[in-house]
């Protein structure tokens, strides 16, 4: 955010113009083959279905080797996801996921988990909304920058109490699908993959907006589960967001979350390791 309260030095065009350098370029990484994906999917059987009610959550199991695919029904919806390995012990990294592969996801981008073991959960492997881009204001879908609507930040800014967020939909929905209370449920629901949500920057005050979304019944975001994966989806009480959101004023509608088994992996899959650092961290400092 620019905040002019200091004088710029003399040379203050120079220092901007130095070159950006992307900081984590991921040439290095090995570039799934989608087209390997994609063609896995032909004879697949859905082996699950689960529908996410307006303005809550739903949990669901995809086993490592399988497709879900989250789909818009009905009207334009925005979903907020949430990704953990099967045993809880790993969960998505919107932060790191957004250093890697840019604020908003696509084909061919894939959401990674946490520290130690920092590896692909799942690869996206098809969007029906590739073809929005980047729009005039510096929008995109499919955001790993906002964090998730939640009570408490409303609570902040307006007073209330408004149970319909997503985080306490995912809170509810973690709890009823693993058996859980909702403080322990609460405690494993973590930053979002904002499905369909259309968002960026401004660029005069560099505040996170969002504005309706593009997303239309049909449209759909597809995943390859990397590991064995639980997760929960929230249909987001902002419906596509064009509005407000942490309140019953906009239209909501629900979301489709179906998982396929194919009849085969993609030759030489595996599902990946986790990192390969050693964890030492260069030993204890000395007291
Ligand atoms: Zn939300």
């Amino acid at each position: 955010m620019a905040r002019p309260t200091a004088l710029p030095p003399p040379d203050a065009d120079a220092r901007r113009s130095v070159r950006p350098v992307i900081c984590y370029p991921v040439d290095s990484l090995p570039r799934p083959d989608i087209a390997a994906f994609q063609a896995a999917r032909a004879g697949w059987r859905m082996v699950d279905e689960v529908t996410v009610p307006p303005r809550a959550a739903r949990g669901f199991s995809v086993p490592a080797g399988h497709f879900f695919r989250i789909t818009s029904v009905e009207g334009p919806q925005v979903g907020d996801l949430n990704l953990w390995s099967q045993d809880l012990s790993e969960r998505f990294y919107s932060g790191k996921t957004r250093a890697l592969h840019g604020s908003h996801l696509t084909t061919g981008d894939r959401l990674w988990s946490g520290f130690p073991g920092l590896r692909p959960m799942a690869t996206i492997t098809d969007d029906s909304l590739g073809w929005y881009g980047i729009d005039a204001d510096g929008g995109s879908v499919h955001d790993v920058i906002g964090t998730r609507c939640d009570p408490y930040t409303h609570n902040l800014l307006s007073g209330g109490q408004y149970h319909r967020c997503c985080h306490s939909n995912l809170t509810r929905a973690v709890a009823a699908a693993r058996d859980l209370s909702l403080p322990r449920a609460e405690a494993l629901v973590h930053d979002v993959l904002n499905v369909f949500m259309c968002t960026g920057f401004t660029r005069d005050t560099g505040q996170y907006f969002m504005k309706a979304s593009p997303v239309r019944p049909g449209d759909f975001l597809e995943f390859w589960a990397e590991i064995d994966l639980f997760g929960a989806l929230s249909a987001c009480p902002g419906g596509d967001c064009g509005g407000e959101h942490s309140s019953d004023a906009a239209a909501c509608h629900p979301l489709l979350v179906q998982v396929f088994r194919p009849q085969a992996a993609p030759e030489g899959w595996a599902p990946p390791a986790p990192n390969g650092y050693d964890q030492s961290h260069g030993g204890h400092d000395p007291v």
